[in-house]
């Protein structure tokens, strides 16, 4: 049997692996193929693609998109992404500024509460242009202004804490949008996790292509009502560990091993999404 895991992080946004170090764990595992699903960027997918080449793992370039729709969060994964396309970097350079200019906040907001804790040295460990709340946390136990990183999260930086402060997003259906038009399938993330339901069929009028069904957070329970919510709209059936390397405890790669068939359906709705992309663009 052949297993694929499609929704991992890397240093290019909050996981803790180089895009390398994150192959070499994959192969470690016995995965047959990844995908790349940084938040809010691609840049990571091109290191990713070469060293998965080098060891004859099928890869496919994809990115974790933060999105909302009728003020639910919503994550819209992005698979088989062009990291080139234009739309899509343009597009993406604002919510990473945005993300930047939350770290200067989120530190502000910090240092009101007495923690002295500079953006610079957020940035420095970051080092990436999607820094987020991982970071933060990160920060404070290095520069040991905090015991741990669940303590960060409790005490300053969960939703509504004292330094806590909310994310720019694009609306869930420019998301489905912006991956299409830079070749991709639009898959919403986890939906177990944000409570997210009532919304699917929303998303599916847009164009939602698949539905992240398997998911390390997910009861076997959740898992099988989003596959009947799969059948009963017609989506693809995707599944990840949304593994951040050691910014959460242990890393998850290797927890949830997607069968290999999905991966097949995800080939096929590709190949017929491009196929009807050219028919048009032939007219
Ligand atoms: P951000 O995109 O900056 O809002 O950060 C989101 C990231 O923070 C995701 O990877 C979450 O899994 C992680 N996160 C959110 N809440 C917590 C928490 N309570 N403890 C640890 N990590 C968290
Ligand atoms: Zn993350
Ligand atoms: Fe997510
Ligand atoms: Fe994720």
């Amino acid at each position: 049997m052949k297993f694929a895991d499609l929704h991992l992080h890397t240093q290019f946004s909050d996981g803790t692996f180089t895009p390398e170090e994150l192959v070499l764990r994959a192969q470690n595992v016995g995965l047959a193929c990844i995908a790349l699903t940084d938040h809010d960027t691609v840049e990571g997918c091109a290191r990713a693609a070469a060293a998965c080449a080098n060891v004859k793992m099928e890869f496919i370039s994809g990115a974790e998109l933060t999105a909302e729709h009728e003020d639910t969060e919503v994550h819209i994964l992005g698979y088989f992404l062009d990291p080139q396309n234009r739309v899509l970097l343009n597009r993406i350079a604002k919510f990473q500024a945005d993300r930047q200019n939350r770290i200067n906040e989120m530190c502000a907001a910090l240092n009101k509460l007495g923690i002295p804790l500079k953006a610079e040295a957020v940035f420095a460990l970051a080092n990436c242009k999607s820094p987020g709340r991982p970071h933060v946390a990160r920060a404070l136990v290095k520069e040991k202004l905090i015991d741990n990183l669940d303590d960060a999260f409790e005490k300053y930086l969960k939703k509504g804490r004292s330094a806590w402060v909310p994310k720019t997003k694009m609306s869930a259906l420019e998301g489905v949008e912006l991956i299409h038009q830079a070749g991709g399938l639009a898959v919403m993330a986890h939906p177990g996790l944000n409570r997210t339901d009532d919304i699917i069929p929303d998303l599916v009028d847009a164009g939602l292509d698949g539905i992240e069904c398997f998911h390390t957070k997910h009861s076997t329970v959740m898992a099988e009502r989003y596959l009947e919510i799969a059948e009963k709209y017609n989506l693809l059936v995707t599944g990840g560990s949304d593994c951040h390397g050691f910014s959460k405890k242990a890393p998850l790669i290797g927890t949830m091993k997607l069968p290999y068939e999905h991966v097949e359906r995800l080939y096929a709705a590709k190949k017929a999404a491009d196929a009807k992309r050219q028919a048009v663009a032939a007219k």
